[in-house]
């Protein structure tokens, strides 16, 4: 059987993470998983800086620094030698929001240090956080659900056109708050709407990651719901990864089984680390 790998990971850098790197990494060798990667939140969208741009450390939130991503790079190393002789194999990343300009500070990051792997990820619309709950509101009051749908793709396809991201992460997050506004609608959001961000992702070489999310609140799916996985595939996307998007130690490895035994049944095998 595929060894499983657990590849979105927020530890207590980010300021709604709890768990520090080393704590996750007993929790994966007691669960089982032999592969993880971090993936701390590194938002600097120049409009939300005030909200988005900061890390914790020491129990301390404060403005991210390159200063404090080195920290974490270098933190990531020791733990990674610490555990590489019980056979778990840790990686080094980062989860970037989308936003203009985005690909330029993907770049200089990832020159600056030593990361394995960039997840990119839509989580606001007119720059509003619709993966948050206390910010959503503001943008879905104010749109349709189709309108909703057309920014959000729109988004998605400008986010595959950045050569720093290695996948897209959670496709349909915006399920996720959203129902509550759109109820029902939201489910019924066209699935040929994505046949031209699939297309742009194939252009531009870029894969998805399946986030196994949905299985921490007791719902047996996955971002993106299944129908769109298989569209996906059969579009021709790659499958690059599974990730619990776990924010505590306890979340990790969450549905991930369940991703892979999914994706086994399409007979596919994310490719990350194929
Ligand atoms: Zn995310
Ligand atoms: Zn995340």
């Amino acid at each position: 059987m595929t060894e499983l790998a657990d590849f979105h990971i927020h530890p207590n850098y980010s300021v709604d993470a709890t768990g520090t790197i080393r704590q996750y990494c007993d929790r994966a060798l007691e669960i089982d998983i032999k592969h993880i990667c971090f993936t701390t939140h590194y938002d600097l969208n120049p409009k939300r800086l005030d909200k988005d741009a900061f890390w914790r450390i020491n129990g301390q939130k404060v403005p991210v620094t390159d200063e404090l991503v080195s920290c974490y790079f270098e933190e990531i190393e020791r733990v990674r030698e610490y555990f590489s002789p019980f056979g778990l194999h840790i990686f080094r990343g980062l989860e970037f929001d989308y936003y203009d300009g985005v690909d330029r500070e993907v770049e200089r990051v990832r020159n600056l240090f030593p990361i394995d792997f960039v997840i990119g990820s839509v989580h606001c619309l007119d720059d509003i956080a619709i993966s948050e709950k206390n910010e959503a509101p503001t943008y879905f009051n104010r749109k349709s659900v189709e309108q909703m749908a057309d920014d959000y793709i729109a988004l998605l396809i400008k986010a595959s056109q950045v050569s720093g991201f290695d996948c897209l992460a959670h496709l349909d997050y915006y399920v996720r708050y959203g129902r509550e506004y759109y109820g029902d609608a939201i489910d019924h959001i066209e699935l040929e709407r994505f046949d031209e961000a699939f297309a742009a992702f194939i252009k531009h070489n870029k894969g998805i990651e399946i986030n196994s999310s949905p299985f921490r609140y007791g719902l047996r799916t996955f971002h993106p719901k299944p129908e769109i996985i298989e569209r996906a595939i059969k579009a021709g996307v790659n499958i690059v990864s599974v990730g619990s998007d776990s924010h505590k130690p306890s979340q990790l490895g969450g549905g991930v089984s369940e991703a892979y035994k999914f994706l086994e049944g399409l007979g596919v095998t994310p490719s990350f680390l194929k």
